[in-house]
């Protein structure tokens, strides 16, 4: 990824006081957070705004995830270098930004094409070469590249949708906000010898799945 210096005191305090304030310990995942620059990932008019403790709109009734849970939801995963990661959700690429970062390539599924096309714009820009995008219902996966180490969706859903437990590689962990339209609590699945283990995290709210597996 290319370094851009802009905004780095912003960058700075954001991931002291949002994310290291409140317990996220991975060196990995801090340094990745430092590195990404957000104000490149929303609209001009929000650039100011995008080292805040909060989401924002990134447009078609969707936003980019607070600093706060994306570092958490990427902390869950536990990436190692080597692995092949599905996110459900590109919106604005931001959360694939990070995980491309912190693993050796990351498969991205989005709904809204206007999304997914300015997302790979400035991905490409930014001189991202290991991520994959495709535009489809996210709630069924991305087959094609099956099993994942690791698959984040960054929508909340009704339940967990089969498609994704079923493209967990063995030893894979799934992170997944699963609730009601408004409010989910984030769950953390594991698949070990061909068990599915599951763990609340804690509550949160995200834009609802729409999909077969999804809210339909
Ligand atoms: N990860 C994003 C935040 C995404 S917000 C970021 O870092 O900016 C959730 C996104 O999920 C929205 O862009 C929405 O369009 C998308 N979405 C909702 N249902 C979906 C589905 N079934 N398949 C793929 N994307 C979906």
């Amino acid at each position: 990824m290319i370094e851009v210096k802009e905004w780095r005191h912003e960058r700075e305090r954001m991931v002291k006081e949002q994310i290291i304030a409140r317990g996220v310990a991975d060196k990995k995942v801090l340094d990745a957070m430092m590195r990404v620059p957000r104000h490149l990932f929303v609209d001009k008019i929000y650039e100011h705004q995008a080292y805040n403790d909060y989401p924002l709109s990134v447009g078609h009734g969707q936003t980019i995830s607070q600093p706060y849970m994306v570092a958490v939801m990427t902390e869950l995963l536990e990436l190692e270098p080597g692995d092949i990661v599905l996110e459900i959700g590109t919106g604005s690429g931001y959360q694939a930004a990070i995980l491309a970062l912190l693993c050796k390539m990351v498969y991205t599924v989005e709904r809204v094409s206007a999304l997914k096309e300015a997302a790979r714009e400035r991905l490409e820009k930014l001189g991202f070469n290991n991520i994959a995008f495709l535009i489809g219902d996210g709630s069924l996966g991305w087959p094609q590249y099956a099993p994942y180490n690791a698959i984040v969706v960054t929508a909340g859903s009704p339940e967990v949708p089969n498609a994704l437990i079923e493209q967990l590689a063995e030893k894979g962990r799934l992170v997944i906000p699963v609730g009601g339209e408004f409010f989910q609590t984030l769950n953390l699945v594991r698949k070990q010898k061909g068990r599915i283990f599951r763990k609340e995290v804690f509550e949160c709210t995200f834009v609802p799945l729409l999909g077969k597996q999804g809210w339909k």
